[in-house]
């Protein structure tokens, strides 16, 4: 691995949902458990000597409006504070089409977007006859996303599937049928992105998933996956939790809430997890 060139990544913080409830991050919550368990919402950058690939789009203003969440910062602003021109972007990775990972239909003009053929096939097919499986997709975004099928610009993976040295994605399911996580090989080893593969440290580290759910067991294997791929509990990071941007160093200064370094070392360590040890 020593002769590939290391990435950069970053964590852009776009959103946030303060009202959540410490219950409803978790199947089984007790009701009673009625603590703030806040959510935020992010996007990622990872930056290459030569390549760059943004991992989701990000919800906009009206969406956030919409959905009671708070919109926070324009992403594509953020993407330009790092040295990230959104209008040059090649590659797009989509972890799965929920509406607060795939909005922003028009900034990435030029990208090619990389999604598993299951998630295409979950958001398209009879699984959204059912309300509860569809509740976090927005029809508009799934037609954005076929559109995008018939003008030539998605590349659809099966499992896994290395989109360049170092950088790599990886079927889990669980969240929804065809989530993928993604791996990038940064200064400090192997971090993994793991999008809502699990949404907060809580979920994977206690093996509590979170409720909104294609399939528990594959969720629960996920959790596993993500920790696998990575070189240690510390190299993997959720897709929702508001402990990331307080942890991870700041892209620069002035953008402490918005953009921080994830291939650069956590000020505060995780306990070592143990997954599947509960
Ligand atoms: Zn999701
Ligand atoms: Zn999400």
């Amino acid at each position: 691995m020593r002769n590939i060139a290391p990435y950069e990544i970053y964590a852009i913080r776009y959103g946030t949902h303060a009202a959540r409830r410490a219950h409803e991050n978790f199947i089984g919550g007790d009701p009673h458990d009625d603590a703030p368990m806040p959510l935020d919402y992010f996007l990622w950058a990872i930056v290459g000597r030569d390549r760059v690939f943004v991992v989701d789009t990000g919800f906009d203003e009206t969406m956030g409006r919409r959905r009671g969440r708070e919109f926070l910062f324009a992403p594509d602003e953020t993407l330009r504070a790092v040295g990230v021109d959104p209008g040059a972007v090649e590659d797009v990775i989509i972890t799965h089409l929920h509406y607060d990972h795939c909005g922003n239909h028009d900034l990435f003009p030029r990208a090619r977007y990389h999604l598993q053929e299951r998630e295409m096939q979950y958001a398209t097919g009879r699984c959204m006859c059912h309300a509860p499986l569809r509740g976090a997709f927005e029809a508009d975004d799934v037609v954005a996303m076929v559109r995008r099928v018939h003008a030539g610009r998605v590349a659809f993976h099966d499992g896994d599937a290395e989109l360049a040295p170092g950088v790599s994605v990886h079927h889990v399911g669980g969240h929804t049928m065809g989530l993928q996580v993604v791996r990038v090989w940064t200064q400090r080893g192997w971090v993994v992105v793991a999008s809502d593969a699990s949404h907060l440290y809580a979920n994977m580290e206690q093996g509590r998933p979170f409720p909104i759910v294609y399939s528990v067991a594959e969720m629960l294997e996920g959790h596993a996956r993500a920790y696998a791929l990575a070189d240690s509990a510390n190299h993997v990071v959720p897709g929702h939790d508001p402990e990331v941007t307080r942890r991870y160093p700041a892209a620069r200064r002035g953008l402490e809430d918005r953009a921080v370094r994830l291939d650069l070392a956590p000020s505060v360590p995780r306990e070592p997890a143990r997954p599947g040890a509960r």
